[in-house]
């Protein structure tokens, strides 16, 4: 039998039972702490009739209210704080693509859990104290860098701090030190991928095993894409700054989904509209308890984020609850002359055509009428200066887009590399009737 390797083997092969009499615990626990420590939280309990003898487990964890990033907002920066800011040793904060940034604060056991979730993400994907781990996830406040240099340090793996940006130089040392593992947005990974082709690099002329991305939506065609490129395989990791950060769930070499790291955090999927609880199966909001967070213990959070949950047993071994890919957030998705399209469609229908995942949607509303524009990158080797060679093309694509998402764009093929790299998290959208409004 394959060997497998598990960072805590003991609670990610846990029995379900198991889990969930450390969940029941853990949930009841919490809650009383989050009561006795949070006002605004309390505020919340009590407004909606709930107090902490009510929780007996997870089961009751239905009767607490919801916090949004609205909360987070009318909260910043200190109203959601579990503990004296004297046993914090951490603050992060989010990337703010959706708005205003909220921050979040950690104790150094906040720190330790988060960076074990992020070195069970490692080991998943294979890595060992033999690895070198190049993270270029940016440093700093974004939660991406500390995250994952935290986790390989924990997996004993030797770590490259590159943070974001500086190509040229994340090629050097990726070559010179003979990095094993890469940790970075998937968007950025592609762009590596791009860099290293146009050095004369081969993908079996570097070292790397793994990837390791996140932070953003990425689709399967993407995957494939970056896996053909790199000459690794790549597997996906989930988190946002409010739950810690990147970790909360991860791919293992089934690549099915990522498992959520249920023993620290507690899943709902609900319903947006409605914020009622949808059966395990069901596409909605994925919402987050931290069962055991300290600093910024925050109940049922909404994330925002639309996937899966499922409990399929996994070949890999590890029990833990499963989310697919999140196709993107609720409100990622764009309404479109009354049709709702998400940007991770767009981009499955750009990879499966041959396009590079080199992309910009711009939407606009002109004469009260929606203008929909996807402006796509040629590949070099598919560039034409030919018009009638780019209408042909443009047609096609316009035709694909139209019987995938029911509607088309207007096409723009544009010449190499005139499209921004993002370092980051990629900047697909651009709409400007949010600027009217
Ligand atoms: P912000 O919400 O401002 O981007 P964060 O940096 O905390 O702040 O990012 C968390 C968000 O990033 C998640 O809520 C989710 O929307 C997105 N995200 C993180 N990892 C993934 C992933 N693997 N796939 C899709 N989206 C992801
Ligand atoms: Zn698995």
């Amino acid at each position: 039998m394959k060997m497998r390797n598990y960072y805590q083997k003991e609670i990610e092969t846990a029995s379900r039972e198991e889990i969930l009499k450390i969940q029941n615990e853990k949930i009841v626990k919490q809650v009383k702490y989050v009561y006795d420590n949070v006002p605004y939280y309390r505020n919340l309990m009590d407004q909606n009739g709930v107090k902490p003898e009510d929780i007996r487990g997870v089961n009751d964890i239905q009767k607490l209210p919801f916090l949004t990033k609205d909360d987070l907002r009318e909260a910043y920066p200190y109203g959601l704080l579990g503990t004296d800011l004297k046993n914090c040793v951490r603050i992060q904060s989010t990337s703010g693509t959706t708005g205003k940034r909220v921050v979040a604060f950690y104790t150094q056991k906040d720190i330790d859990m988060w960076e074990e979730c992020c070195a069970r993400a490692i080991v998943a994907a294979g890595g060992t104290n033999e690895d070198v781990v190049q993270v270029c996830y940016g440093y700093g406040l974004f939660t991406g860098g500390p995250g994952l240099n935290g986790g390989s340090h924990k997996v004993g793996s030797l770590t490259l701090p590159m943070s974001s940006g500086n190509t040229d130089r994340q090629i050097q040392f990726m070559m010179d030190l003979n990095a094993t593992i890469l940790c970075c947005t998937p968007s950025y990974a592609a762009f590596i991928g791009e860099s290293l082709a146009e050095k004369g690099y081969k993908p079996e002329d570097n070292k790397l095993k793994a990837g390791i991305f996140g932070a953003e939506p990425w689709t399967e065609e993407m995957r494939r894409s970056i896996e053909k490129s790199l000459g690794i395989k790549a597997y996906d990791i989930y988190g946002l700054t409010e739950t810690s950060g990147p970790g909360v769930s991860f791919e293992c070499e089934e690549q099915t989904g990522m498992h959520i790291n249920e023993d620290h955090f507690y899943a709902e999927i609900i319903d947006p509209k409605t914020g009622e609880v949808l059966p395990e199966g069901s596409k909605g909001e994925l919402v987050f308890t931290s069962l055991d967070k300290e600093g910024f213990p925050l109940l049922r959070y909404r994330t925002k984020d639309i996937c899966v949950l499922s409990r399929k047993p996994c070949s890999c071994g590890r029990t833990h609850v499963k989310m697919t890919k999140p196709m993107g957030r609720s409100d990622d998705m764009m309404i479109i002359r009354g049709v709702n399209v998400f940007p991770s469609q767009i981009e499955a229908v750009l990879l499966k055509e041959g396009y590079t995942p080199n992309y910009q949607i711009v939407v606009d509303r002109v004469n009260n009428t929606d203008t929909f524009d996807v402006y796509v990158e040629f590949s070099p080797e598919q560039f034409s200066d030919k018009i009638a060679d780019v209408q042909a093309r443009e047609k096609d694509l316009n035709g694909a887009m139209r019987s995938m998402l029911g509607i088309g764009p207007k096409i723009h093929l544009v010449a190499p590399k005139s499209i921004t790299r993002s370092e980051g998290k990629a900047v697909r959208v651009i709409d400007k009737r949010k600027l009217h409004d």
